[in-house]
């Protein structure tokens, strides 16, 4: 995977170390200790035991000497910050909006946006909220719809755009219920569907919808780059366009996003609100004023400031970006190959494993996905999150009975610049013995949960 010769299979990370952080080692049966202390909950192992940390891509990413170098010049300065007035440049460059607002992390944003646009008997559609921003709308009284397009719901169908936007649905809503719709919004990638990307073709289809209706059309830009980098590789028409190019071109046909810095911005915290309406600025003004800080800084530092208009210069680097996508499909084939099914084709940050297919013996009600989250911990001290029944399932309030979630995946997320291909093959050596000795992999049952959000918090114990 060497970008200019390609006789050369291995993946060169395109950085080399110039600081070093040790990663901690423990034994199985500290571990097995430890979880026991934790209820089986990886939410609960502190990190200085965890050898490899596949929990997050969110603000867990390495910064570049560059990012460093620039902290140094950050304007702590109250009002009218020079570090501001960079990072606007950048944003404004790249997403081509003329409003811009620095904000804390993403859903900070999305506090502002839901409280300007949401409110009771409100519709937003999106191809896939995520989870803050699902959140964001129901606090604000609106209704969040999904409308995914349908290829994406077959975890074993093969298509290079599962991100997409079901166009007929949302034009079906629009024509419904278009009265309450003020908004319509674009996950690219999206996050809640596996990392998958978008495609340009569906971000036009969104916008058509959008002119038609005059309804605003809003990204949440997360990933803007990985989604970049999938319509460039996947999509005819895109293969001679530079990824920056791309990621230009998607901005601009919105009238806004929002962006959660700690992914393709770089950088560990972080997020911003851009935006072509005058009539909304004061409104969002203000409120960020209220909830975040002055507007030139917005709950940012000014070297955070700083870092991040380095992070959305760096990120859509193609080497980056080659070296990111090939690692993610390198550990997923690994996963493969040792017997383990995963979601393809392979997303921008993360693996995701179908523990419901892996292990058809154990039964949604007890936990298989956090059973292997749990076994990966055991046997390798990697550290992935569930996404099956112990994060979407609920009581019966009738039977207290579990409801199970329509799925039961693994997500073994990649932090940003932070681990190379050696890493990344003993993580597939750790899969090799789960697939080998599946006895290892135990049910579990529900000893204590908070009534929401319980995947955090839960307790549990093997059956
Ligand atoms: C992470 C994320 C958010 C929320 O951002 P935070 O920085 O975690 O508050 C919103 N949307 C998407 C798609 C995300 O991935």
């Amino acid at each position: 995977m060497n970008p200019i010769d390609p006789r050369f299979k291995t993946i060169i990370e395109p950085f080399k170390l110039k600081i070093v952080e040790p990663i901690p080692f423990t034994t199985r049966e500290e571990r097995k200790d430890l979880l026991e202390r934790a209820g089986y909950n990886l939410f609960n192992i502190p990190a200085e035991k965890v050898t490899i940390d596949l929990l997050t891509d969110s603000g867990t990413g390495a910064m570049s000497v560059e990012q460093w170098a620039a902290m140094f010049r950050g304007d702590e300065s109250y009002a009218g910050a020079s570090s501001f007035y960079r990072l606007e440049k950048v944003v404004r460059d790249l997403t081509g909006f003329p409003h811009f607002l620095p904000v804390h992390q993403g859903r900070a944003a999305e506090k502002l946006l839901f409280q300007v646009f949401g409110g009771t008997g409100k519709i937003i559609p999106n191809n896939s909220h995520f989870d803050t921003t699902r959140a964001h709308v129901e606090f604000s009284g609106a209704e969040a719809v999904d409308l995914l397009a349908p290829e994406s719901k077959d975890t074993q169908v093969s298509h290079p755009f599962k991100g997409n936007m079901d166009l007929a649905a949302l034009a079906d809503l629009l024509a419904k219920e278009h009265a309450r719709i003020p908004l319509v919004c674009l996950t690219i990638t999206n996050n809640s569907a596996g990392g998958q990307p978008v495609s340009m073709a569906n971000i036009r289809g969104v916008r058509a919808l959008c002119d038609q209706y005059k309804k605003p059309f809003f990204l949440d830009g997360a990933r803007f780059a990985e989604n970049a980098y999938f319509i460039q590789t996947r999509e005819p028409g895109y293969a001679d366009r530079s990824v920056r190019s791309i990621a230009e071109e998607a901005f601009r046909l919105a009238d806004g996003c929002w962006i959660s810095a700690k992914k393709d911005g770089l950088v560990n915290i972080g997020g911003l609100l851009a935006f072509k309406d005058d009539g909304i600025y004061e409104p969002l003004r203000n409120l960020l004023i209220l909830q975040e800080g002055f507007p030139t800084y917005g709950g940012l530092a000014g070297r955070d400031l700083e870092a991040l208009a380095v992070g959305l210069m760096e990120v859509t680097q193609e080497d980056y970006l080659r070296y990111r996508a090939a690692t993610v499909q390198y550990l997923g084939r690994g996963f493969e190959a040792a017997g383990i099914p995963v979601l393809k084709p392979f997303g921008g940050h993360a693996v995701y494993v179908d523990a419901k297919s892996f292990l058809p013996h154990i039964p949604p009600q007890q936990f298989p996905a956090q059973a292997f989250a749990v076994a990966l911990y055991l046997e390798g001290a990697v550290r992935s999150v569930e996404i099956g029944t112990l994060m979407f399932g609920r009581k019966d309030p009738a039977t207290g009975q579990e409801l199970p979630a329509p799925r039961e995946l693994v997500r073994l997320a990649l932090p940003r610049r932070v681990y190379t291909q050696a890493h990344v093959d003993y993580c597939i050596e750790v899969a090799q013995i789960l697939a080998r000795d599946k006895h290892l992999i135990r049910p579990l049952k529900i000893v204590s949960a908070a009534p929401i959000l319980r995947h955090f918090t839960a307790r549990l114990a093997p059956l």
